[in-house]
Formats: C-alpha cells, structure tokens, sequence
C-alpha cells in the first residue's frame, strides 16, 4: 500500500485527515523498511507501542495493519508522538519519532500554505531523514508476558468476574483481579 491508500484508510475512520495521521502512516512505512517486513500485516508478527492515543495512531494502525482490537498495539501513555514497532520473530526492536525540526521543514517546503496544511502536505513528501528520527531499543519488559496468550482465562475468587491474558493477582493460593486486591482505577457501588 503507498502512503495515499493508507490515509484514505486513516481518513475514513477518523472521519477527517489532519497532519498526525500522516505522521503515523509515515512511521509505519519506515518501520516497515527497516525491519523489512511488508506492511499492512494481516498475521501478528509485529507489534507497536504507541506513544499516545488520538489521530497519530489511526495513521500507525492503517499503515501497518496492527490494531488495539487485534492485540498487535498497545498504549505506553506517555503523551508522545512516538512508537516503537517489534519484529516478535526476530526481537528487534525500533523506536520512531519525529524529527525534531519536521514542523520547520515541513513549512519550508510548503511557504505557500498556512501552517496546519503545510504541515499536512509537508510531512507526506519530506525524506524519511527531514521527518523522522529512528533507533534500535531494547525493551524494559517481558513483551511475552504482556502479550500472554490466546485461552488464558481465569475467575476472580471476590468479583467472579473473568480475568483474561494472565493479568490475574495470585495472594495466599487464591485468584484475583487487580481491581479487587491491587490497583482498581474506580471506585463505586456494589454492581446491580
Ligand atoms: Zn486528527
Ligand atoms: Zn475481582
């Protein structure tokens, strides 16, 4: 897929096109390169963390065919315009983000347009090398661990509610989730 099919894509489920997603679809055909893998993929073989949520990650999503829904992106809310893409067949790891002068070169390629389009128009034609910035990682974490596995299903011994992908808490031989014992980011009624 070239860069135009895949902000059609982007566009027709974001309902607009605006300059993230090409930042996002543009990452993703440079992650492609470098890890030599031909996008979008339709198996699991590679993986994204992006950075933040919002417009950027529609353009990752339709670009490389990893989607939250499929298990093949994850959020690392850092707030960040960045994400890193994992060969989970060879672990290699690169994380993408823009280059520090995109916006700046993106308007002066584009003097005519006003800002937000010439951002828009820039970022689909500036070199890789005027727009992003790459390098190998490592990651900090078991990417096996959070991925876990299809069939992983247990039941919460409080709640009774499933608990999916090993994100069960073990304490004195008994299951829970993480709501019920560790860290539960709501508080409420008993359920009706
Ligand atoms: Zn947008
Ligand atoms: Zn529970």
């Amino acid at each position: 897929m070239n860069l135009e099919q895949i902000l059609a894509i982007s566009q027709n489920l974001h309902r607009h096109i605006c300059p993230r997603q090409v930042l996002g679809a543009r990452m993703g055909l440079l992650a492609g390169e470098l890890l030599e893998l031909t996008l979008p993929r339709e198996d699991k073989r590679l993986v994204v963390l992006v950075e933040t949520d919002g417009c950027f990650a529609d353009g990752v999503s339709a670009a490389t065919g990893c989607w939250l829904g499929r298990r093949t992106m994850r959020l690392m809310d850092y707030g960040k315009v960045a994400a890193t893409f994992i060969d989970t067949k060879t672990q290699q790891a690169i994380r993408i983000a823009p280059h520090i002068n995109a916006r700046a070169n993106a308007k002066a390629l584009q003097t005519a347009l006003n800002k937000w389009q010439a951002y828009l128009e820039g970022y689909k034609i500036l070199p890789d090398n005027d727009l992003l910035t790459f390098q190998a990682v490592q990651l900090n974490f078991s990417l096996e661990q959070l991925l876990s596995h299809a069939g992983a299903r247990v039941t919460c011994e409080q709640c009774c509610e499933e608990i999916l992908n090993q994100r069960e808490v073990i304490q004195n031989g008994k299951i829970y989730c993480q709501s019920c014992v560790a860290n539960s980011y709501w508080t409420g009624n008993k359920p009706v």
